[in-house]
């Protein structure tokens, strides 16, 4: 049975939810998106049901996180089917501003988060995590949430998270979410519409490759065989590789020759759509 999912489109509306709930001491859970919602997304709420007595989610789709040759205008919008899916998974309130909301005339604020945004993802796309980090601070700030979850599909995104609420001391707890899949392996992803029907077949060796790598990793090869390997194969299958990197699991820095624990990180393009994946080491199964 799927709760009441009331909308509320202004910071004020928002607050004066949070603060009716806190008041009578319920907790509340934080799930922020950009719509397109599918079962990853579900998971989340689904996992913040679970960890508090209200789960607000919300739906935007942050201009400041595109880089100018991105699928900003693309990317998939339906508030309708978004609201009626978060419903059936637990959200009890969705926060959906206008970008006018968001950010007013004038606007002029970034957050930067150094170091750990400046590989990977951060590399290709320059401005990525400005973006992120600035609507996430003002996410968790209009909202105030006990806590907040994040899937770790983005897991250079939650690391990224989870460092600017302890610098900016902003009073909330940063959960991970683990990857919703595909039987095939895919993690989903809004971005996995864009697939070709052959680029779909080929596109679960993404994770296959990384999943291999991190067994190869566990049972002692080094770094950069286990990587050259994976990179090795999923170029014969026709992607092109972005990065593929073994990274240590909080810190990000690199990692060479024989590791422990890790987590392999890959993005790469099929066709004109990007991908990307990430797996610990050892491997979870
Ligand atoms: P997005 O709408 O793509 O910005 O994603 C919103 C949240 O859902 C982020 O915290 C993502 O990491 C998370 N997410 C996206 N895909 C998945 C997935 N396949 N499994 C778990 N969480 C996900």
């Amino acid at each position: 049975m799927a709760t009441e999912l009331e909308i509320v489109r202004t910071v004020a509306d928002l607050r004066a939810r949070v603060a009716a709930w806190h008041g009578q001491d319920e907790t509340v859970a934080m799930v922020p998106t950009m719509g397109a919602i599918h079962e990853g997304h579900m998971s989340l709420v689904a996992q913040a049901k679970g960890l508090a007595g209200h789960v607000v989610a919300s739906i935007f789709v942050n201009p400041l996180q595109f880089g100018p040759n991105e699928d900003f205008d693309a990317y998939p919008r339906g508030e309708a089917r978004d609201a009626a899916l978060l419903a059936q998974a637990g959200a009890t309130l969705l926060f959906a501003p206008n970008s006018g909301e968001m950010y007013s005339d004038g606007f002029a604020t970034t957050v930067h988060v150094a170091g750990m945004t400046e590989g990977l993802c951060g590399a290709s796309r320059p401005d990525h995590f400005d973006g992120v980090a600035t609507v996430v601070a003002k996410l968790l700030l209009q909202c105030g949430p006990d806590i907040a979850i994040f899937g770790e599909k983005d897991y250079q995104q939650l690391l990224v998270i989870k460092r600017l609420v302890r610098d900016l001391n902003i009073p909330v707890e940063i959960v991970g979410g683990a990857i919703v899949r595909e039987p095939d392996g895919l993690a989903l992803s809004s971005r996995n519409a864009y697939l070709s029907a052959d680029e779909r077949e080929t596109a679960p060796l993404l994770h296959a490759a990384i999943q291999q790598a991190s067994h190869e990793l566990a049972a002692g090869l080094v770094t950069e065989h286990a990587l050259e390997a994976a990179r090795a194969a999923l170029e014969a299958a026709g992607f092109r590789v972005d990065y593929l990197e073994a990274r240590d699991p909080e810190t990000l820095a690199p990692l060479s020759g024989s590791v422990a624990s890790a987590r392999i990180l890959v993005a790469a393009f099929l066709g004109k759509t990007r991908l990307i994946d990430n797996v610990p080491v050892p491997p979870q199964r």
